[in-house]
């Protein structure tokens, strides 16, 4: 079994709640961002309509979420600063590698639909802890942009389930 090491800490690591809050601030910008610019892929190869219609709509809303956390910054009094996202990085990597292992066709959107899942629960995921934090560090205008983000990476999920089940998986057998 490999051996566990204690992880020395960078020297400007943080030490206190709000900066963490403020880093991951700056990861989920990057990683918006970044889905701004993959979606349309996605969306291009799709076969179903239902699908490319539901990328669509999300497409939309990530830009809301770009001008949202840019709007949570400017709610902190702090420049809006992106910082590169590993784990979005591999997930959105993880979905172009999936297109290149699939031939068009329900196949491929049942796999579009299993990589942008897994993009909308690392989402809901961090959209939750910041709403956790902002909460505790009382940032109010804050939180609530925040929570309006959530809903909507939910409410994708939610039809991206549902397109699942009743129709592209089906398909795919
Ligand atoms: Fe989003
Ligand atoms: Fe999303």
């Amino acid at each position: 079994m490999a051996k566990a090491t204690k992880v020395a800490p960078k020297k400007d690591a943080a030490n206190e709640l709000q900066e963490f809050f403020e880093d991951g601030l700056k990861d989920i910008y990057w990683a918006e961002k970044a889905l701004v610019k993959s979606l349309p892929k996605m969306q291009k190869n799709a076969t179903s309509t239902h699908l490319k219609a539901a990328i669509g709509d999300h497409l939309e809303e990530t830009k809301t979420h770009v001008t949202r956390v840019e709007q949570v910054f400017e709610s902190i009094g702090k420049k809006a600063v992106a910082q590169k996202c590993d784990a979005m990085d591999g997930l959105i990597k993880e979905g172009d590698g999936i297109l290149k292992e699939t031939q068009p066709g329900p196949v491929r959107d049942a796999a579009i639909i299993a990589a942008s899942q897994k993009i909308e629960h690392y989402e809901i995921a961090t959209y939750g802890t910041l709403a956790t934090y902002a909460k505790l560090l009382g940032h109010k205008p804050a939180l609530s942009l925040l929570l309006q983000t959530l809903k909507e990476e939910k409410g994708c999920d939610n039809l991206l389930t549902k397109l699942a089940k009743s129709e592209i998986n089906l398909k795919a057998v």
